[in-house]
């Protein structure tokens, strides 16, 4: 087996308003970094990187305070909200560490969880991946939707690590192939997957929201998961050829159908059924087909533009 040196780990941790949490989110994170630092499993050296995307409350302040008083507290802050996946791009590509760890910032994915992954990584796996035991802390909405999306993603031939979210670490081999990467409309947990490398899973339970609320909302989540199948596969568009198929052949027989019955009697009732059902059949599955079209056509616009994953303001 190989037994990597002690690496230099960055712990990214995105931040959008949470003032309630950071405090005590750095400290827990401190904590694990200098016992793994006493204990010869990680490098002197070794940080917490935090991403301020674009807070509207006191977050980036609180950072400030963080990084001046404790030498081992990074920040860097982004000019806007970018969103959650483009934090941790950005925080894992700023980063200069021989491994980088990515972690909420509310404390639900637990720091103790690191010394095993950090373990793995010392044993030679390039990425290692936090795998959630259970969904019990989350709501019956949440819990349904989050399954029902992977069945949905890994139906359609996307790779992905059920209850795996964003918590995991990466070394640099892999940070760097990340970096190769140039699409806007970032996944990180499908991305993570076409990069390759020797990988692990590292199971932990998932805890309650230290404070403060959710920062995912609905639409975040939405796009989040359009996001996902959107970026990885175009099976949708391959549906509406089979579909359109279908109903061709299914409307050739039918009319052939008809031909024959006409031909025997000569009285057909003369029902608008078959006219009108079809007419709104048809309308529906058109209308969905350049829907799902338009998803690509406007996804390809948008990555053809080839704006800035993300824009730095500051960094401490
Ligand atoms: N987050 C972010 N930008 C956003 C939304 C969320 O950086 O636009 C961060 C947030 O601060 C937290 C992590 O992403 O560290 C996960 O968010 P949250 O805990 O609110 O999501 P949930 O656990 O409810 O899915
Ligand atoms: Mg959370």
């Amino acid at each position: 087996m190989v037994n990597r040196k002690p690496p230099q780990i960055c712990i990214v941790v995105p931040c959008y308003n949470e003032e309630e949490v950071l405090r005590e989110t750095s400290r827990r994170l401190q904590q694990i970094v200098s016992q793994l630092q006493d204990s010869g499993d990680i490098a002197q050296g070794s940080h917490v990187l935090f991403v301020d995307d674009g807070s509207r409350d006191s977050t980036w302040s609180i950072i400030e305070e963080l990084a001046g008083s404790h030498a081992s507290v990074k920040g860097l802050k982004f000019a806007r909200n970018f969103g959650h996946q483009s934090a941790l791009l950005a925080g894992m590509l700023t980063a200069d560490a021989d491994a980088v760890v990515t972690i909420d910032a509310d404390l639900q994915d637990p720091p103790e969880a690191i010394a095993q992954m950090v373990h793995a990584f010392r044993n030679g796996s390039e990425i290692v991946f936090a795998v959630r035991d259970d969904r019990k802390v989350d709501s019956i909405f949440k819990r349904g939707s989050a399954e029902l999306y992977y069945r949905v993603l890994r139906l359609m031939g996307v790779d992905i690590i059920f209850n795996h979210a964003d918590f995991r670490l990466l070394g640099r081999a892999a940070v760097d192939a990340l970096r190769q990467f140039g699409e806007v409309n970032i996944f990180l947990r499908g991305l993570v997957r076409l990069i390759g490398f020797k990988h692990e899973i590292v199971l932990y339970r998932r805890e309650a929201r230290f404070a403060g609320e959710t920062k995912y909302t609905l639409r975040k989540m939405l796009a989040l998961s359009m996001n996902g199948i959107t970026s990885f596969t175009i099976l949708p568009l391959r549906l509406i050829t089979v579909l359109g198929f279908a109903v061709s052949v299914f409307a050739f027989f039918a009319g052939f159908w008809v031909f024959v019955a006409w031909l025997y009697r000569a009285d057909l009732v003369p029902g608008w059924t078959s006219v009108v059902l079809p007419m709104y059949f048809l309308g529906g599955i058109q209308l969905l087909s350049v829907g799902v079209l338009g998803e690509y056509l406007g996804k390809s616009y948008m990555e053809a533009k080839n704006r800035p994953r993300y824009i730095i303001e500051k960094t401490v």
